[in-house]
């Protein structure tokens, strides 16, 4: 195994978005690569900060892109489809300038959020129709009008509608999702191919593979998705209540099935240190929503574990939040401070425990992708793994 050269020039000129992979560690699935959009390329394994509304809550977009490194955010279909619109985003000429944004978009498909948020919905082969959490408006998702919306806010990467089922459900459930799943994918795929041969922009539309916990399911469903040839895969479902080495094992279940060649995205996970362990299972790309939120409830990631700040013993604790981290937070500010603006509801907690908590995400991110250039990834898994288990 080893190295392994780059895809062929003539194939990366004819993709919208191209991957090209730089080093395999030859006794896991890890894979480190260059991702190459429109708008930069992107180092993998990556890790994509959550910005739902076009805002990665209390950063600025100079922090991320300057400070923090950023190549690529997530920004969510259902809300901005809501509130401000795809319109008027495409008016005020797409979703980088609007949010003043120079890196790469992903934006989802919107159809997570019309499971989990909306009130009521119905599902039917055309679509979803779906009542808007905001004010109950009525609203219909399709998989050729996500694309279409996804295109208004010129994202790099859109993804294709799918059903995103509850956990747990029966066999029987999961497959009628899933083959609709994949109808829709190819609905999607078909939608997207056409618009984009007009289209003076480039941009890459990755298909999901659902099949709940159920490996059968999941391995019919990525060879499906497969026949697409699309430009990336995703793994999706997951983080949906399950036990956490169930998800492991769906990626695990999928991962051979996917082209080698291309991304794969690992769909709203994980903690930092299961990070680490998709990147083992051949997974290229990730997002989640708990750096930033969890920064907000006061739920600090260091290089030695977790931080509670309003933890009493922090009171008077004049150290940096983490003594390895160079974040403005770290360099900055001592944890006793950073609870004291936690207790007093301080704006300026969020804006500081945010930075922290993405930018070691981040730097967890580029730690492993360098463990796998410099062919040291499995001494890295291990360490992270007996760190985990101390902290257990
Ligand atoms: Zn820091």
């Amino acid at each position: 195994m080893g190295s392994r050269a780059p895809s062929a020039p003539l194939q990366s000129k004819l993709r919208q978005v191209s991957f090209e992979l730089l080093a395999e560690c030859p006794h896991t699935r890890a894979r480190a690569g260059v991702l190459h959009t429109p708008h930069g390329d992107i180092e993998t394994p990556v890790f994509m900060p959550v910005g739902t509304q076009a805002t990665v809550k209390g950063l600025t977009q100079r922090d991320l892109a300057e400070e923090l490194g950023a190549q690529i955010i997530l920004a969510n279909t259902y809300h901005l489809f809501l509130r401000p619109g795809h319109e008027l985003i495409r008016k005020l000429g797409g979703l980088h300038r609007f949010m003043s944004w120079p890196n790469a978009v992903l934006t989802d498909s919107g159809g997570f959020q019309v499971f989990s948020l909306s009130g009521l919905r119905k599902i039917s082969d055309r679509g979803v129709v779906f009542q808007s959490h905001l004010d109950g408006s009525s609203h219909t998702f399709t998989p050729e009008s996500t694309v279409d919306v996804q295109l208004a806010f010129g994202s790099d990467i859109l993804m294709v509608l799918d059903e995103c089922p509850e956990y747990p459900v029966s066999h029987e459930y999961a497959r009628e999702s899933m083959h609709r799943t994949v109808r829709w994918a190819k609905q999607a795929n078909d939608h997207f191919r056409s618009r984009i041969v007009e289209s003076p922009t480039r941009h890459a539309l990755f298909p999901i593979v659902q099949g709940s916990m159920f490996p059968d399911l999941r391995r019919e469903c990525a060879a499906a998705l497969v026949d697409l040839d699309a430009d990336g895969y995703a793994v999706g479902g997951l983080s949906v209540g399950e036990p956490r080495p169930l998800s492991l094992e769906m990626v695990e279940a999928t991962e051979d099935l996917l082209p080698r060649d291309r991304p794969r995205y690992a769909m709203g996970v994980g903690m930092p240190a299961e990070l680490p362990e998709y990147v083992a299972r051949g997974i290229d790309m990730m997002d989640c929503v708990l750096p930033s939120r969890n920064a907000r409830n006061g739920y600090l990631f260091t290089s030695a574990g977790r931080v509670i700040i309003k933890h009493a013993r922090y009171r008077d604790d004049e150290r940096p939040l983490d003594e390895k981290c160079r974040c403005y937070t770290c360099k900055s500010y001592s944890r006793a401070y950073l609870r004291h603006l936690f207790q007093s509801g301080e704006i300026l907690y969020a804006v500081l425990a945010t930075r922290h908590n993405i930018r070691r995400y981040l730097d967890i991110m580029r730690g492993i992708r360098h463990a796998i250039i410099s062919k040291s990834f499995p001494e890295y898994l291990k360490c992270v793994r007996a760190a985990a288990a101390d902290v257990d």
